[in-house]
């Protein structure tokens, strides 16, 4: 047992340069994944302390409490995932999603194009509707919404300097920027998510707001099954000194402690944090 978790250690521990990361995600499975994170316990709604319920009420609270709107919202890192912009979607005219893996953008082009998807975000859409104070009935009004408004799924790296292809973006950037899970899973070290947190800096215009989710205290996920991705493990106080170093004044700091019944064993987590920023 003691032997099994040192040679997995050992692993974790060999995949940890951006070339050995890119390599690991190209094992990425979006279907495993959404299936992972994105059902039952960890998106239930019938409990409000379920992660993804949780989740969507912090982005939803992020938007209307400082009223937050403008032209164009950029998802860094969206993977197969729609939630994070079912709020943004009413509050900006353009919503850009972005990532690494063409198997992910065709994960959501798939559902952008034709309605289908891996799994059913029809619940997720009610939620966020009753969130807004509408009636859940009108999740497929949202739902057209976040079609008409997604712009284009695109390319992004963000250990490049500037992310994205620079031709979909104003040259003063984007009004606001949301990314999940995305910078401390694919850096191999904590120098590496401050440079990846600068990058997508890049793309945000000044006075510009950053929503950041992320993990806590995580040392792998599973992007497919027996694919175990390194994850950089995060404590509150980095996230804040990495916030601040990359020029961004903290404007909350909200955290999720897993309960038990959350650790189904994809992942050894153990909070996530929402982080609402500007950017100075
Ligand atoms: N945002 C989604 C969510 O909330 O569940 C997906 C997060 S998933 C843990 C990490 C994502 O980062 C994957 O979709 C992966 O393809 C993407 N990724 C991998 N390497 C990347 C890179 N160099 N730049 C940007 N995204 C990358």
């Amino acid at each position: 047992m003691e032997r099994d978790r040192e040679i997995q250690r050992m692993k974790l521990e060999k995949l940890k340069t951006v070339a050995s990361m890119e390599a690991c995600y190209q094992g990425f499975d979006p279907v495993a994944y959404l299936h992972y994170n994105y059902t039952p316990p960890r998106a239930d709604f019938e409990r409000r302390s379920s992660i993804v319920p949780w989740k969507l009420s912090c982005l939803h609270k992020a938007f209307t409490e400082d009223d937050i709107r403008g032209d164009i919202l950029v998802d860094v890192g969206s993977g197969p995932t729609l939630y994070q912009v079912m709020s943004g979607c009413e509050r900006f005219d353009r919503v850009i999603l972005s990532d690494f893996l063409e198997v992910n953008r065709r994960e959501l082009q798939s559902w952008l194009q034709e309605g289908k998807s891996s799994i059913d975000w029809t619940a997720y859409f009610k939620y966020v509707c009753e969130l807004e104070g509408r009636s859940s009935s009108a999740w497929a009004e949202k739902a057209t919404r976040l079609r008409s408004v997604v712009s284009d799924v695109l390319p992004v790296d963000v250990h490049q300097s500037f992310p994205l292809s620079p031709e979909f973006l104003p040259p003063s950037g984007a009004d606001c920027l949301v990314s999940s899970f995305c910078l401390e899973s694919v850096s191999h070290d904590l120098l590496s998510f401050n440079h990846a947190l600068g990058h997508i800096s890049s793309l945000l215009k000044k006075g510009g707001y950053l929503l950041l989710i992320g993990a806590l205290g995580e040392s792998f996920y599973m992007g497919a099954p027996g694919l175990y991705i390194p994850v950089v493990p995060l404590d509150e106080s980095q996230v804040c000194a990495s916030l601040k170093a990359s020029g961004y004044e903290l404007l909350q700091l909200c955290i999720y402690h897993l309960p038990p019944d959350m650790k189904v064993g994809v992942d050894d987590v153990t909070g996530v944090f929402f982080a609402k920023a500007k950017k100075t």
